[in-house]
C-alpha cells in the first residue's frame, strides 16, 4: 500500500463548508430517499428487549436486527438516524475510548439498511461513494478502504465506485467480524477509514504509517457490514455523524467540535486539566442525552451506566461549592441547549441528577476516608481483602477507594 505522504500534505487544506449536525443528516438522509430508501424515525436510545439484556449499547443495526427478529424483511431499504450510547466495548475500554479522539460515550449514526442481495451491495457501495465526494465533499483521495479477507470480491466494487486502487487494502486488521451467538448475528464489516495526513497532531511520524496504525492518523467514519440474522441476510451500513461533521468540516480532531471545544474550554478555564474536561464534556452530553430519554440513575442496566457517568463526572467536576456546582452545570447546559435542542427535555432531571449525585458522593467519600484512614493507621498498604471490605460492607468502590487512598499518601504505590 502506498501513502502519498508528502503530496497528500500539500493540498490538505479541506474546505471549510460548517456543515452542521442538522445538514448532514438532511443530506444523508435525501441522498438515500432519492435511491428510494425510506427515511425511518430512531428508536429509543434504550435498546429493544430483544437485544442482548447486558448490553447497553444501541445502534442502527439494533434496530434492523429488532426488525428481523420479529419476521420482518427490509426490501426497499430504510434510511435512519440514531443515537447510541457506549461505554466501552469488546475492541476498547472506556478508559481507552476517552484517550483516543472519536469515541465518544454517546454519538449518532446515520444509517441505511436493506435486505442483502449483490444488487444492493453494489448499490450502496456505489451510493457511499458518490455521498462521499458529492454532497459531503470529502476528498477521494483521502478514502481508504479496510476489506475483510472473506470478502475480496468487493475490491472491484470500490474500485468501479471511484476508489483509489492503492487505497484499498484487503486484511482482517482492519476490516472485522462479529459474532453474537446468543443472538443468532454473525458477519463482517469493510471500514470507510479518512486519512488525517501525516502532519496532524495525531500521526506517528514512522514511514509505514497506514490504516490499522497505533496512532490516529487514520479515522474510520463508518462502516459497511454484511449481517446474517437468524439465518437471514441484511446489509447494515452507517457513518458516525460526529466524525464526519469534523472530518467534512476540515478540523483536526473530533474533540474540535464546536460543543466539545466549548464543554473543553469551560473545564481548562475552571482550573481542569485537558484530559479531565474532555471526560466532563462528553459524559454530560451523555448524562444529558439519557435524561432527555427518561432514563434515571440506579443499579442496573441503563441507570447503571448513567450513574457511573455521574461518578465519573464528578471526580474531575472543577468547583466544590455549591453555587460554583450550579453554576457550572448551567453553563454546560447552555452549550448543549445551542448545539443539540433534541435534548432539552431531560434539562430538568440534568441538574437534579448531578446534585443527588454528589450529595451521595459528599457523604460516600466522608465515611470512605474515615475508614481508610483507620486502616492505615497500622499499615502503610490497602491490600486487596482490604479493598474488598470496603466495598462489601460499606459499598465504597474500589475507585473511591483507590482516590482516597492516593489523596492521603501520593507517593506510595498500593
Ligand atoms: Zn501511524
Amino acid at each position: 500500500m502506498r501513502v502519498e505522504g508528502k503530496e497528500l500534505n500539500s493540498e490538505c487544506q479541506v474546505e471549510n463548508v460548517h456543515l452542521k449536525e442538522s445538514d448532514l443528516k438532511r443530506d444523508f438522509n435525501q441522498h438515500w430517499s432519492e435511491q428510494g430508501f425510506r427515511v425511518v424515525p430512531q428508536i429509543s436510545v434504550i435498546p429493544p428487549a430483544n437485544w442482548d439484556g447486558t448490553l447497553f449499547v444501541n445502534s442502527a443495526f439494533v434496530r434492523y436486527f429488532d426488525h428481523y427478529q420479529r419476521g420482518g424483511s427490509i426490501s426497499e431499504g430504510w434510511v435512519t438516524n440514531q443515537y447510541c450510547v457506549k461505554v466501552g466495548f469488546s475492541k476498547i475500554s472506556l478508559e481507552e475510548m476517552i484517550v483516543r479522539d472519536g469515541f465518544l460515550t454517546s454519538f449518532e449514526q446515520i444509517s441505511i439498511g436493506i435486505d442483502y442481495s449483490e444488487k444492493n451491495l453494489h448499490k450502496i457501495i456505489e451510493g457511499i461513494c458518490s455521498l462521499l465526494w458529492g454532497k459531503l465533499a470529502i476528498r477521494r483521495d483521502k478514502v481508504y478502504i479496510g476489506i475483510p479477507d472473506s470478502r475480496k470480491n468487493e475490491v472491484s466494487m470500490w474500485e468501479n465506485a471511484g476508489v483509489d486502487p492503492h487505497n484499498i487494502i484487503v486484511s482482517d486488521k482492519v476490516g472485522y467480524a462479529i459474532d453474537l451467538q446468543k443472538l443468532k448475528v454473525k458477519g463482517e464489516y469493510t471500514n470507510i477509514i479518512f486519512d488525517r495526513g501525516p502532519d496532524n497532531s495525531l500521526a506517528c511520524s514512522q514511514d509505514n504509517c497506514q490504516p490499522g496504525c497505533h496512532c490516529e492518523r487514520f479515522l474510520e467514519l463508518g462502516d459497511l457490514g454484511i449481517l446474517e440474522i437468524n439465518g437471514r441476510k441484511v446489509v447494515d451500513h452507517a457513518f458516525g455523524l460526529e466524525r464526519i461533521q469534523a472530518m467534512q468540516n476540515g478540523l483536526e480532531k473530533v474533540a474540535d467540535l464546536p460543543w466539545f471545544k466549548a464543554g473543553i474550554s469551560l473545564g481548562t478555564d475552571q482550573g481542569l486539566g485537558v484530559m479531565e474536561s474532555m471526560n466532563v464534556a462528553d459524559h454530560l452530553r451523555t448524562i444529558l442525552l439519557l435524561a432527555s430519554q427518561g432514563v434515571e440513575p440506579g443499579h442496573k442496566k441503563q441507570g447503571y451506566i448513567l450513574k457511573l457517568l455521574l461518578r465519573r463526572v464528578l471526580w474531575n467536576w472543577p468547583s466544590n461549592s455549591t453555587e460554583q456546582f450550579d453554576d457550572s452545570a448551567r453553563k454546560y447546559l447552555e452549550i448543549f441547549a445551542d448545539h443539540f435542542p433534541e435534548f432539552s427535555s431531560g434539562q430538568n432531571n440534568f441538574i437534579k441528577f448531578l446534585k443527588n449525585e454528589k450529595a451521595s458522593l459528599d457523604k460516600l467519600v466522608i465515611k470512605a476516608q474515615r475508614l481508610i484512614i483507620k486502616m492505615l493507621n497500622t499499615k502503610r498498604l490497602l491490600d486487596p481483602d482490604d479493598l474488598k471490605f470496603l466495598y462489601e460492607t460499606h459499598g465504597i468502590p474500589l475507585e473511591v477507594s483507590l482516590r482516597i487512598r492516593q489523596d492521603l499518601c501520593p507517593l506510595v504505590v498500593d
